[in-house]
Formats: C-alpha cells, sequence, structure tokens
C-alpha cells in the first residue's frame, strides 16, 4: 500500500526535479492549475481531465516514488490512464 506523501518545501523540491521536466507537465500547462505540482500528496490537476493530454510520467524515476511506495504514477491525470 502506498504510504501518504507529505506536503512540504522537502517533497516539492524533489518534485521539480521529476514532474517539472515531465513530457506532459508543461505542453498541458499543470503549473497554472491548481494544486500546481505534488500531485502525489495533493491529489490530480484541476485542469479538465478533457484537455489533458497524456504524453508520460516521470514520477516512475522520483526518489518519492519508492521511498512511499507509490504505485500507478500519473499522479495529475489518473483518470488518462
Ligand atoms: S511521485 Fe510524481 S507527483 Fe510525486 S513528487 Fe514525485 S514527480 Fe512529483
Ligand atoms: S504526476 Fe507524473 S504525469 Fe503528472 S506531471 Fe508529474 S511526472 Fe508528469
Amino acid at each position: 500500500m502506498p504510504l501518504p506523501v507529505p506536503d512540504n518545501e522537502e517533497s516539492m523540491a524533489v518534485c521539480r526535479r521529476f514532474c517539472g521536466p515531465c513530457p506532459s507537465f508543461k505542453p498541458n500547462k499543470l503549473n497554472e492549475y491548481e494544486p500546481h505540482a505534488l500531485f502525489c500528496a495533493r491529489g490530480k490537476s484541476q485542469k479538465p481531465m478533457s484537455e489533458i493530454e497524456n504524453k508520460g510520467c516521470s514520477c516512475f524515476g522520483c526518489d518519492l516514488f519508492p521511498k512511499y511506495q507509490l504505485e500507478k504514477g500519473y499522479f495529475c491525470m489518473p483518470d488518462k490512464i
């Protein structure tokens, strides 16, 4: 079972390194919608799922992924997988 990811600056610093350059993040302008990033802790993007294009996910390389036993990835767009 996944463990809860803390919503704090330390997690954000890691997330920036992976969600930031993720092929889906910038093209979909996910930074312009709540919760901006750290989707594994904060939940999916508030951008309408119909307007998000799945171009891949970099969560699988993120240090928090194994640390918190995360599963599936695509936390910003769970409806798209
Ligand atoms: S697992 Fe994904 S959403 Fe969570 S911190 Fe890492 S890159 Fe960001
Ligand atoms: S949660 Fe995954 S798909 Fe979404 S922006 Fe972060 S790395 Fe990309």
